[in-house]
């Protein structure tokens, strides 16, 4: 199950293929016209407009009103290529490539990128099962050889083996901060796996099953305690962060975190006609 460029290609060869696809996805389930009210309405498109038409009393539709395509000037066809473009980028997408492909300015490029970013938001549900929690340091200025902690910002994350991962730049690793965020996001009575931080001491005491790893003794794991899963994420959360982004500043770390979050949880099947989706019906 691939989405390949050809298939993009015959899919969205122009503008118009573009702009239908928004009205078919947002208002294609239309039961009645919204003006009129007449029942399994037809609508069609406007001439040299970017709207549809109700056959029976002119009621208009203007599917990019609301969306990430609104008042752009770049054409449509373009931001779809761009979507196609994330949809396939294991390691992200910078705004210098999208300045590339486009021909636009690196700031036009850079909002293009921050709004398909920001499709990739998505609520999941609570993880269940086996869930694998850690926390890691990105970033941070050289002193000479070494890097201090202090410099870094922490991105804390949770992975339910064999489904979905949830991350999030946080301010501390402190208790206060992640306890809040592990109950909310984990389902009572998981079995969750970490390293052995202090935080992770109260578990037991939560209403979770508990057991750990002891990095600092040179233990990667027993069997199937083990925090692999989580620790491959961010091993490629931050081969991408540093072979494309180059340096991320903490204002923006969020964004790229959920980018990757959202490439996770879409790891076993065609990520564009997701996003695409999404992009029909967000409204902004
Ligand atoms: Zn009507």
């Amino acid at each position: 199950m691939r989405y390949t460029i050809n298939t993009f290609n015959e899919k969205f060869p122009d503008d118009d293929s573009c702009l239908n696809y928004l009205f078919e996805q947002a208002y294609g389930d239309m039961i009645a016209c919204p003006k009129c009210g007449i029942i399994n309405p037809s609508y069609y498109r406007v001439k040299n407009r970017k709207c549809f038409e109700c056959k029976d009393c002119g009621n208009q539709i203007h599917p990019l009103a609301n969306t990430i395509f609104h008042k752009s000037s770049t054409p449509l066809r373009s931001w779809f290529y761009i979507i196609y473009l994330f949809s396939v980028a294991k390691n992200g997408v910078s705004a210098k490539e999208v300045e590339r492909h486009l021909g636009v300015t690196y700031k036009c490029a850079w909002r293009i990128a921050k709004q398909v970013r920001e499709l990739m938001n998505q609520e999941t549900g609570r993880l269940t099962g086996i869930v694998e929690t850690d926390e890691t340091y990105i970033g941070g200025r050289k002193r000479g050889k070494d890097i201090t902690f202090q410099d870094k910002e922490i991105v804390f994350g949770m992975v339910e083996r064999g489904g979905k991962i949830k991350a999030a730049h946080v301010p501390s690793a402190g208790a206060r901060i992640l306890l809040p965020r592990l109950k909310e996001s984990i389902a009572d009575g998981t079995t969750i796996y970490s390293d052995q931080a202090r935080v992770y001491s109260t578990l037991k005491r939560l209403g979770y099953l508990h057991d750990s790893v002891n990095h600092s003794a040179g233990e990667y794991g027993r069997g199937i305690v083990h925090t692999n899963t989580i620790e491959g994420f961010w091993g490629q959360l931050k081969r991408s962060i540093d072979g494309t982004y180059h340096c991320v500043s903490p204002k923006y770390l969020q964004s790229y975190v959920t980018e990757f979050v959202y490439r996770y949880n879409y790891r076993n099947q065609p990520v564009f006609p997701v996003l695409i989706a999404s992009a029909a019906r967000r409204v902004q």
